[in-house]
């Protein structure tokens, strides 16, 4: 018997927005919900009380990283990731997939930015440009290629010194165990929005393979079914590909009748296109799953995602940009290290009711970056993380009372207005 489950408390009219609760062994999650990163099983800059005062009610880490370092073994000891970092609450872990194939096979000149990124961000840059380019002919780029896909699986090259690594489904799916969470991802390829579609098709197909791979070897583990798997859809940009994606997820079955039981969205998506490429597979999943958008998590993509019926989404946009001295605020991104703020003896937002806001000025914080303290860090970290998670409770509120389309258009009429 499943000690997972997740009922819808509210529907919105109109649209594929709805509240819900998702219920794990180790507490309800209220949906929409915004995922909090701790990529290496800890959120950075932040205690798990801080990081839960903040209203963050699930905890994502990577596998791939938990496995490079310290190891999923070690972790595993530990009690698993949640209990190592002294989390009590829901929590997740993703496949491993999106980093191997992201980091493994970014050879491409175009995110070659990741070379520059200082040590201990290079895992998360990757993280926004998810590129994962098809076979190429030319030499150069095979030579420099870190991860090589086949049916079985990937071998690839950690990021860290280069020695060699193989992920499986079966591989993914022990890993996943051993660090523990309550809801873990069946092991996919991601692949770059610039594929074309016939690679697009192979590795979609890859992926539902991989999908039930996943669900056999994640059965073997786990005999009281204390984790909930959630199958990947895939497809990229492509209507048919992403429709058949979520088909044949949502009617996959093992022999012994196990299904899973949510669903990522993953991949990566041109902006403008998000609210759509969602709608399309949302509106075949069966609805009384949850679904995760995986990697999304700005505001106004968390409206479209909230809108077009997703119900959680991880990010770590909010920790990143505070610790390059970015803010959110309802007018926009704010840059403390501008010089206007060095003068102010003002909060970030007045109205905030965040730590940050009610014992600091800007001109403190303006301080703090310009010293490069790490404070500054802790402190901008604070006021984003409530931001985003206040920002997805209210969203909540607002489909419970009906009023979620006009939240939204108030909301970005005055945040874009910057
Ligand atoms: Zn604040």
């Amino acid at each position: 018997m499943s000690q997972f489950n997740f009922k819808i408390t509210q529907k919105l009219p109109g649209t594929l927005a709805r509240a819900g609760e998702i219920h794990t062994p180790n507490g309800v999650v209220l949906t929409p919900a915004f995922v909090t990163v701790g990529t290496k099983a800890t959120v950075k800059s932040l205690t798990p009380e801080q990081v839960k005062d903040l209203g963050a009610q699930v905890v994502l880490a990577n596998t791939y990283h938990l496995y490079l370092e310290p190891g999923d073994e070690i972790v595993r000891g530990a009690g698993g990731f949640p209990k190592m970092m002294n989390w009590h609450g829901p929590t997740m872990t993703d496949s491993g997939g999106f980093q191997v194939f992201s980091l493994g096979v970014a050879f491409d000149k175009k995110v070659s930015k990741l070379a520059k990124v200082p040590q201990g961000g290079v895992a998360e840059a990757a993280s926004e440009s998810a590129l994962v380019l098809p076979e190429s002919e030319d030499e150069e780029a095979h030579k420099a290629k870190l991860a090589v896909i086949d049916d079985e699986g990937v071998t690839f090259k950690s990021y860290k010194d280069g020695s060699e690594h193989r992920f499986t489904p079966e591989r993914s799916m022990k890993i996943q165990w051993n660090l523990g969470a309550d809801m873990i991802f069946a092991f996919d390829e991601c692949t770059s929005p610039i594929a074309p579609l016939k690679y697009q098709q192979e590795a979609m197909d890859r992926t539902h393979k991989w999908a039930m791979r996943s669900l056999l070897a994640h059965n073997e583990l786990d005999t009281e079914k204390v984790q909930a798997v959630f199958g990947v859809v895939q497809g990229g940009r492509f209507e048919e590909l992403r429709k058949e994606s979520a088909k044949v997820l949502a009617e996959m079955k093992t022999p012994n009748g196990d299904m899973f039981d949510g669903f990522g969205i993953g991949g990566s998506f041109e902006k403008e296109d998000l609210g759509t490429a969602v709608k399309w597979v949302n509106e075949i999943l069966p609805e009384n799953k949850p679904r995760h958008l995986l990697g999304i998590g700005e505001p106004e993509d968390i409206f479209l995602g909230v809108e077009n019926g997703c119900d959680t989404f991880d990010c770590v946009a909010p920790t990143r940009i505070a610790r390059n001295g970015a803010l959110y605020t309802k007018q926009g991104r704010m840059n403390i290290r501008n010089a206007e703020h060095k003068t102010v003896f003002e909060p970030i937002e007045k109205d905030c009711g965040c730590y940050t806001c009610k014992n600091y000025t800007r001109a403190y914080l303006s301080h703090l970056f310009r010293s490069e303290e790490m404070t500054g860090a802790t402190l901008a970290s604070i006021h984003n993380l409530y931001f985003i998670n206040r920002l997805v409770a209210d969203m909540r509120l607002a489909i419970l009372d009906g009023t979620f389309l006009e939240f939204k258009d108030a909301f970005l009429k005055t945040y874009y207005r910057s």
